[in-house]
């Protein structure tokens, strides 16, 4: 199955990415994870995305589809893929369709009050990556990792100024996304307002599979 997560930073990407790869033991493709592990490396790449990532801006289209031609192209992504954080502009849209067709395109549905509340509260282990969340107490408010023990921290980007200038780029340069696959008839909208189980069950039904 080739499968494109749509949706606001925040609206759960990537906790039903994680789901369903296991699940349809399939691969998940995120360029945000993969800038992350470049910048923490210290790459060439990574040096060259670090800004636009910090300010909320989306790097250069150029710098992401070089990466997702050489990953698409790997044996693992033979028997299908989740694409979580890309494509993010028209202009990879078009990329893409001349890469490979995809099967379903899932657009979760989150309002922006909503998006900035998950954002700014979300906490992540340094050491293995586990994500907390203050609302629930617990590791988020001792800053220690329930997993591993390691020190939470917040991600650059999810500070507050950084959070509204990555929900305007999203309605600004990413919504357009939806219209463009609903042309194609491949759309299917999800509300993303419930628990990640609720949430879940309804892309299990979006998808027709059995698991
Ligand atoms: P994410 O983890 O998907 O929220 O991505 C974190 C940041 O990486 C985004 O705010 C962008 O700066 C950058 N990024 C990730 N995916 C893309 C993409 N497909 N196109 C441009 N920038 C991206």
């Amino acid at each position: 199955m080739r499968l494109i997560l749509l949706g606001a930073p925040g609206s759960g990407k990537g906790t039903q990415a994680e789901y369903f790869s296991r699940a349809l033991s399939i691969p998940t493709i995120s360029t945000g994870a993969i800038f992350r592990e470049e910048m923490q490396k210290g790459t060439e790449t990574g040096l060259k995305v670090k800004n636009y990532i910090d300010a909320g801006l989306l790097v250069p289209d150029d710098i992401v589809l070089e990466i997702i031609r050489e990953r698409l192209s790997r044996e693992d992504c033979k028997n299908g893929f989740i694409l979580d954080g890309f494509p993010r502009t028209i202009h990879q849209a078009e990329a893409l369709d001349r890469i490979t067709d995809v099967d379903h395109v899932i657009s979760l549905e989150v309002p922006d009050a909503e998006i900035e509340e998950r954002l700014t509260g979300r906490r992540v282990c340094g050491s293995c990556g586990k994500i907390y969340h203050v609302k629930y107490g617990g590791p988020a408010e001792s800053g220690i990792c329930g997993e591993c023990g390691g020190a939470l921290t917040v991600r650059d980007d999810d500070k507050p100024e950084t959070v509204r200038a990555r929900l305007e780029v999203y309605h600004r340069q990413s919504e357009p996304l939806k219209d463009y696959y609903k042309n194609k008839g491949k759309l299917q909208p999800i509300d993303g307002r419930g628990s990640a189980e609720d949430i879940r069950q309804l892309v299990l039904k979006a998808l027709s599979v059995v698991i």
